[in-house]
């Protein structure tokens, strides 16, 4: 509230300069402390006065631009941080997908830095260690898995999608492509999970847990009458659960 209105006496300083803000209202009321409180947008003037208008890559962003040695858009940034919350009502889902995002995901490497794991090793080949990137990228026996993903994406739905570590990390840019961000984000699930039995999810479990995600969503559509949303939402990919 302090802050708000220490920004706003700023900006309405320069501003009340100008003429149409010089009348006089009794008991004497400062400009911007009227025009707070007579907001009819509730918060609104809240976030837009105090968010910094322009996104700025976080040390995260800059330090997967390192790891994946590629320079990302700001604007492509400010996409993936939307994508888990466009994509999905899961908040597990949604928290594991920030966790990526930011690089805070508690893999064997980190755990082991806290002196929380015994190793820093890969939970699957137990060569490299077990990094974010590594994880759910760079690890041989995790690409073989991204490799079946892509074939039965093709066969089975028809879709051609080329999954590199830039998508699989942080998701498809388009809205259209959001289904594939789900099935995207419960196979990383899927992979973080099974890392306590060192065991490689197979397709058929993978598909398993797709489908149980797509029925559930299917169940709530029906009792929330929002049927027609769930078709069109899941238009490109009905054909691989039906
Ligand atoms: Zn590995």
């Amino acid at each position: 509230m302090i802050s708000c209105v220490k920004h706003l006496q700023k900006k309405y300083d320069l501003v009340s300069l100008n003429s149409d803000h010089l009348s006089v209202e009794l008991p004497m009321v400062p400009y911007y402390i009227h025009k707070l409180l007579h907001s009819d947008k509730g918060s609104k003037l809240f976030y837009i006065t105090l968010l910094p208008s322009k996104f700025k890559k976080s040390a995260s962003n800059l330090k997967w631009e390192t790891i994946l040695e590629s320079n990302i858009d700001e604007s492509d940034w400010r996409t993936y941080n939307i994508i888990p919350f466009r994509c999905t009502q899961s908040t597990e889902l949604r928290w594991l997908q920030i966790k990526i995002i930011n690089n805070i995901l508690g893999t064997n490497y980190y755990l082991h830095k806290i002196k929380a794991s015994d190793t820093p090793l890969c939970s699957y080949c137990k060569t490299s260690n077990e990094t974010v990137f590594h994880l759910f990228w760079d690890c041989n026996l995790i690409n073989r898995l991204w490799k079946k993903i892509e074939e039965w994406l093709m066969l089975d739905a028809g879709i051609r999608v080329e999954l590199n570590p830039q998508t699989i990390l942080f998701g498809l840019k388009e809205n259209r492509n959001d289904p594939l961000n789900i099935i995207l984000l419960l196979i990383k699930q899927t992979i973080f999970r099974n890392r306590k039995y060192g065991i490689i999810p197979d397709q058929n479990y993978i598909f398993r847990i797709c489908c149980q995600y797509y029925y559930v969503s299917k169940c709530i559509a029906f009792t929330t009458c929002s049927y027609d949303q769930f078709t069109k939402f899941w238009s490109s990919l009905h054909t691989l659960f039906a």
